[in-house]
């Protein structure tokens, strides 16, 4: 959800880059402490792993303990190289989303960011296909692995790649509604929210109909009204608590060192498979799904219902 005002937000933040579409869905990776912002729709807090590379109070014990599935902390030896990480909220639970009492198995309008079981686990979700040259290759890297995964699709994307969005659905994944076209709806009122998400819905449904929309997931995480519309239409709204930055993009070691360092239990990953090359991102999964299980971690689905 960074804006070109985010570019004087901290001299912290490295100097940004904006993909084809001028954006970038989450604050820059920093090796600053701990920093809190805010945006012109909402309030987005930003905060530190509590990791540092000399931080040998906090990673004394992890590495075994993490292995026994008792300890919720990472283990050591993914720490050994870090430094400190911004997570980032892209939810903004009650600050931003008034969610009322939710029906058995109906989204409410919280913004979630956590898996549905917890724990040692994690949601990977894609956003901005689908894209002719990656997502068929992400595809297959998550089938080699077995890993479900949410796209957040844009509806003119699915005009122009039906093809892809039936395979993403064979694939086993979860669908994601990320409008028309990728704009801030911030200042939108709810009739003009709700006609563009219907008309995304309409275009997703069209390829493959009735396969369940489960989320939604608005533009640089600029939500305005969008969680109230978008639970009325039974959908999810979907935040995230780790971006990694991958419209950079800063190199497929980099993305898994921000993946396998940035990672917390129960937490909901922001990727990109479109919106520009993300061959990076491709390469990154096929190394970070190995390295994580390895470490005990488990792939799962976002929660609904906050
Ligand atoms: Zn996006």
């Amino acid at each position: 959800m960074v804006s070109p005002l985010d570019r004087k937000f901290s001299e912290r933040f490295r100097p940004l880059s904006f993909g084809p579409y001028g954006h970038a869905e989450a604050p820059r990776w920093s090796a600053g402490p701990t920093t809190h912002r805010k945006g012109p729709s909402l309030t987005e807090t930003t905060s530190t792993t509590g990791i540092t590379d000399t931080a040998g109070k906090t990673t004394g014990t992890t590495g075994r303990a993490a292995r026994t599935g008792t300890r919720t902390r990472r283990p050591s030896r993914l720490r050994r190289l870090a430094m400190p990480l911004l997570l980032t909220t892209g939810l903004c639970l009650s600050a931003l989303t008034a969610a009322g009492p939710a029906q058995a198995g109906q989204p409410n309008a919280t913004v979630v960011d956590s898996t549905r079981h917890g724990g040692r686990t994690l949601a990977l979700t894609f956003d901005d296909g689908p894209n002719p040259t990656d997502t068929p290759r992400l595809l297959k890297v998550l089938r080699e692995h077995r890993v479900k995964a949410v796209f957040c699709l844009w509806g003119d994307h699915v005009r122009r790649h039906p093809e892809l969005v039936r395979a993403i659905v064979k694939g086993g994944h979860t669908l994601c509604n990320h409008t028309m076209r990728h704009d801030d709806m911030s200042t939108w009122s709810p009739e003009d929210i709700r006609a563009d998400l219907e008309a995304t819905n309409a275009e997703i449904r069209k390829v493959v109909p009735g396969v369940p929309i489960r989320y939604f997931r608005a533009p640089y995480g600029s939500w305005g009204a969008t969680p109230e519309v978008a639970a009325e239409m039974g959908m999810q709204p979907l935040g995230w608590r780790l971006a990694i930055g991958d419209w950079e993009p800063p190199g497929t070691d980099e993305l898994v060192r921000r993946v396998v360092e940035g990672v917390t239990p129960g937490a909901v990953v922001l990727m990109h498979d479109g919106g520009g090359d993300r061959s990076q991102t491709v390469e990154a999964v096929d190394r970070i799904v190995p390295l994580l299980r390895a470490d005990g971690w488990r792939f799962d689905r976002p929660a609904r219902r906050g």
